[in-house]
């Protein structure tokens, strides 16, 4: 078991940071290629929603927790922004509140798709956490 925390700023450089982060804390547990790319994606999603919704004022900060066991890393991305008042319209595919920003309504779909677990616990006016886990086939297979 390892774990890590991480602290920054809701700014769009801190995205590939923390993706970068989150995919050289997995490395140890020998991911594939896929693996370490669908967690990258998965965290992009959920720090840019950070960034674009949670602090569509200005900026905050995000935190984003990394604990890996024998063959899976479970990740939680946090803000403590302006919360989701209707979460299942929110995880509904194609939903974006904010059209024609370039925005596709897909970011919750995409880390439930490429992730083990998924899972969103939000509060309006207190914040979000993302809480996901991807689990590994060379980890499976070690354990075994
Ligand atoms: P895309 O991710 O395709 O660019 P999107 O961000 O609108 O578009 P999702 O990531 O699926 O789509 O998020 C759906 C909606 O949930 C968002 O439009 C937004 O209203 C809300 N949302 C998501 N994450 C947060 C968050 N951290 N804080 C507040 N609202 C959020
Ligand atoms: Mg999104």
């Amino acid at each position: 078991m390892n774990k890590m925390q991480l602290i920054f700023l809701s700014r769009s450089e801190n995205e590939v940071f923390a993706r970068n982060v989150a995919a050289a804390f997995a490395l140890p547990l020998s991911p594939t290629l896929s693996e370490l790319s669908d967690i990258k994606t998965a965290v992009s999603e959920a720090v840019t929603n950070a960034i674009v919704h949670a602090y569509s004022d200005g900026e905050g900060l995000i935190t984003m927790t990394c604990e890996t066991d024998e063959n899976s890393i479970h990740i939680t991305v946090s803000d403590s922004g302006r919360g989701i008042a209707d979460l299942e319209k929110a995880l509904t595919p194609f939903y974006t509140s904010l059209p024609g920003e370039e925005r596709s309504g897909m970011g919750f779909t995409i880390m439930q798709t490429f992730m083990s677990d998924f899972r969103v616990q939000t509060k309006v006016g207190e914040g979000t956490t993302v809480s996901m886990r991807k689990r590994f086939s060379a980890g499976a297979q070690d354990a075994q």
